[in-house]
């Protein structure tokens, strides 16, 4: 079965947007996987086809509809093997781990909060698990969802080339990437380490896990903190 993205969204012309361009794109084009965007306010049933209301208890902005979503998410008719996923800044933190794991799934339904969000009922009463990308508040869920589908898409076999693989990058490992050089050789007065064009692979490797190591003990201690043995090889003084 084909991996497919079922979104629902009040802005159903947002998809594919990006991921119809570059490696997303060609492996959506040549069917490698599959993208449907729904309209939520397809499922509005008053006369103004209204999909939000003012928050209850007061407060600014308005609340999506628990009525109107739900009757969008029954219409997308999801079987219970596909993860129902909300958009959220309050939600757990996505992680490369996460997207392994919904990459090598069918495909989740990703519902696009808006305005101060939805109603709690539909989250609840619907099962969505709630996925944020990150301690900042963008204005609809629509740019996550994209966030989030673009980094499963790389990953579905057939996807990444020959020249790129998930397995050696920033925290597969639970480590970031080391450092990367190509031509030229000498760029502004700086050449490339001399170890990386020196054909030893050994030391290739040993070069790279210590960067790798040190970047991370430098910029994510809480990565760091994570990695069981932790017996920095030749740490580099540099960062
Ligand atoms: N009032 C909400 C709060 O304080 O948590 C913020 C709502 S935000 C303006 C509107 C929608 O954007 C959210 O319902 C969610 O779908 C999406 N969104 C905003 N920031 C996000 C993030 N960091 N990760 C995932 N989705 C986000």
């Amino acid at each position: 079965r084909i991996w497919r993205a079922t979104v629902l969204t009040l802005f159903p012309e947002m998809f594919p947007g990006p991921l119809g361009v570059s490696l997303a794109g060609r492996a959506l084009a040549s069917g490698l996987w599959e993208l449907e965007a729904r309209d939520i306010r397809a499922s509005a049933t008053d006369r103004h086809r209204s999909v939000d209301d003012t928050p209850a208890g007061g407060g600014p902005g308005m609340v999506l509809r628990a009525d109107v979503l739900a009757a969008a998410i029954d219409a997308a008719g999801i079987g219970p093997d596909r993860p129902k996923l909300l958009m959220s800044p309050r939600g757990r933190p996505l992680t490369q781990a996460r997207v392994v794991e919904l990459a090598e799934g069918p495909g989740p339904l990703i519902v696009c909060g808006r305005f101060e969000g939805v109603d709690q009922r539909v989250i609840d009463g619907r099962g969505l698990e709630e996925v944020s990308i990150g301690d900042y508040v963008l204005s609809g869920g629509e740019i996550a969802a994209l966030a989030l589908i673009d980094a499963c898409v790389r990953l579905l076999p057939g996807v990444m080339g020959k020249e790129a693989s998930g397995t050696e990058e920033s925290f597969s490992e639970g480590l970031l990437e080391y450092p990367q050089y190509t031509r030229p050789q000498l760029f502004e007065g700086v050449p490339i380490p001399e170890i990386l064009t020196s054909g030893d692979h050994a030391k290739v490797a040993a070069w790279r896990r210590a960067e790798s190591e040190a970047l991370t003990a430098a910029r994510r201690p809480d990565l760091w903190a994570r990695i069981p043995s932790k017996v920095p090889s030749d740490v580099p003084k540099r960062r």
